[in-house]
C-alpha cells in the first residue's frame, strides 16, 4: 500500500543553484519517501489525511556532508593552529591509530554517530581508518542510526608512521576485498566507497589495485586533492609522470568519468586539474572551516559555480571543528568574501542561496535526486527550531533562514526525516 506524508509549515528549498523557494504555510507531501508536491492550498484529495503540522517553523531539505572523518570526532578542536602535515603527525596519525582497539573504536564512533543523528546532516561520506573491524562497526551504527551514507576503508601502504601502515600493497588491497565482502548487502542504509587516504600514502601498485576492485564491485571513491601548497609540491615529487595532482588519480582510473568521485578540497588546482574535474564530473567538497583552521586557503568556488561542476560541503572533521552544515554554509559565504577582497576581485561572493545550494542540492546530488523538495525527489527533511533565536520585528521566512544559518547550531533540528523515515 502506498503510504502517504504530509507536512505543514514554512518550506525553504533550492531549485537551482541561485534560486530558492520560500512558502509560508505550505504543504509538502510525500508519497513512499519520495516528494509529490508542494502546495498553498491542501488539494481535495488529502483533506481527510493526517497533517503533520509544523505551523510557524522552518522546513528544509535535509544536508549533505560530503567529507568528514568519523575517526577524528574525538579530538576535534584541537590542533586547530596547525597546518596539514604537522597536524596529521601530531593529532590525526596517533588518533587514527586507536581504533585497531575494537573496543575504543566502538566507543568513540558510537559518540560520533550519536552526534551526527542529532545534527543536520541527513547523507554523508565518511572516511574511517586502515581497519577493517573498526570500519565495520561504524558501518553498523550509522545504520542502526538511519542515517543514508556512504562510509569507507582508508588505505595507506607508504609515506605514514609506522604505527599506522599497512605492509604494503597487497596487503592493503586484501584486507579492503575482506571489508569490501563483509559489508556488501548487510547495511541497508550505509555502503563502501573506496578511500585511497591522498596521493602521497598510497604507492602506484596500490592504486592500481583498487582500481581492480573499483571494477569488480563497481564502487564510488573518495580521497582529498590540492588541499595544501607543501602537499602539491610533494605529490609532484612522487609521480614525476603525472600533470598535476588529480592526473595522479585519474591515471589509475580513480578519477569521475565512470566512477562517482568525491575530492576533498581543490583549493590550489590549475586550469588544467579544473579543466580535467569538469570532463570527468567529479565531485568537489568544499570544506572552508578546514581550510581556514590548516591554513590551507580559500578554494575558487565562484569559478567551480561559473563552470557548472559538480559541488558541494564538507565539515572535514576534525579539519574544522564540528559537525554543523549550517555553519559550514556560513563559512562558505563568508571565505568566499575574503577570496573575493584579497584573491580575486572578479569572483563574487556566494549569496545566502548559492551557499544553501551547496550545502543541499549540490552535495545531495552525489546521492540522486537528494536536497530538494522539488518532485521526485527523496523525502529528506528538517524541521528547524527557531526559540532560541528571540527578535522583536516581523521577518520574512527569508530573513529566518538566513539568520537561522548564522545563529544555529546543531540542537536547533527538531525533527529530521530520511527517505520518510522519522529518525527523531
Ligand atoms: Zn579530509
Amino acid at each position: 500500500m502506498k503510504k502517504e506524508m504530509i507536512l505543514k509549515g514554512d518550506l525553504c528549498y533550492s531549485t537551482t543553484k541561485d534560486h530558492m523557494e520560500f512558502r509560508k504555510d505550505a504543504y509538502l507531501i510525500c508519497r513512499d519517501g519520495i516528494i509529490t508536491g508542494v502546495y498553498d492550498e491542501l488539494p481535495k484529495q488529502y483533506k481527510t489525511f493526517e497533517i503533520l503540522d509544523f505551523s510557524g517553523h522552518l522546513i528544509v531539505p535535509g544536508m549533505t556532508d560530503l567529507h568528514v572523518h568519523a575517526p577524528q570526532y574525538a579530538f576535534r578542536g584541537m590542533g586547530m593552529d596547525m597546518e596539514l602535515l604537522d597536524w596529521l603527525n601530531t593529532h590525526t596519525f596517533p588518533e587514527e591509530a586507536k581504533y585497531k582497539d575494537p573496543a575504543y573504536a566502538s566507543n568513540a564512533y558510537e559518540l560520533f554517530t550519536e552526534d551526527l543523528k542529532t545534527s543536520a546532516t541527513t547523507r554523508a561520506c565518511i572516511f574511517g581508518t586502515i581497519h577493517v573491524p573498526a570500519t565495520l562497526k561504524l558501518m553498523e551504527l550509522l545504520n542502526d542510526a538511519g542515517i543514508c551514507s556512504y562510509v569507507g576503508k582508508v588505505n595507506m601502504d607508504r609515506n605514514s608512521p609506522d604505527y599506522l601502515i599497512e605492509e604494503g600493497a597487497f596487503s592493503s588491497a586484501e584486507a579492503t576485498s575482506e571489508w569490501i565482502l563483509a559489508a556488501s548487502g548487510k547495511f541497508p542504509h550505509v555502503k563502501p566507497i573506496l578511500t585511497p587516504r591522498f596521493i602521497p600514502t598510497c604507492s602506484d601498485e596500490l592504486m592500481e589495485k583498487l582500481r581492480e576492485l573499483q571494477k569488480l564491485y563497481d564502487l564510488p571513491v573518495q580521497s582529498h586533492l590540492s588541499e595544501n601548497q607543501g602537499e602539491i609540491d610533494w605529490v609532484k615529487e612522487l609521480c614525476p609522470d603525472a600533470r598535476f595532482y588529480g592526473d595522479a588519480y585519474d591515471r589509475h582510473g580513480l578519477f569521475g568519468k565512470d566512477v562517482p568521485t568525491i575530492m576533498a578540497h581543490c583549493v590550489y588546482s590549475s586550469a588544467e586539474e579544473i579543466l580535467r574535474m569538469k570532463e570527468n564530473g567529479v565531485y568537489i567538497a568544499h570544506c572552508p572551516q578546514s581550510n581556514t583552521n590548516l591554513s590551507s586557503g580559500i578554494a575558487p568556488v565562484r569559478t567551480y559555480l561559473e563552470h557548472e561542476m559538480n559541488i558541494g560541503l564538507g565539515t572535514d572533521v576534525a579539519g574544522g571543528p564540528g559537525l554543523s552544515m549550517f555553519k559550514a554554509i556560513a563559512d562558505a559565504i563568508q571565505v568566499s568574501k575574503l577570496y573575493w577582497r584579497l584573491v580575486d576581485d572578479s569572483k563574487k561572493p556566494l549569496c545566502m542561496e548559492e551557499g544553501f545550494y551547496l550545502a543541499t542540492k549540490g552535495g545531495g546530488s552525489f546521492f540522486g535526486n537528494v536536497g530538494s523538495f522539488e518532485d521526485g525527489y527523496e523525502a529528506d527533511i528538517l524541521v528547524l527550531d527557531e526559540s532560541r533565536m528571540r527578535h522583536p520585528q516581523n521577518l520574512t521566512v527569508k530573513e529566518r533562514l538566513e539568520r537561522f544559518l548564522y545563529l544555529a547550531d546543531d540542537r536547533c533540528v527538531l525533527h529530521k526525516f530520511i527517505e520518510g523515515r522519522q529518525i527523531f
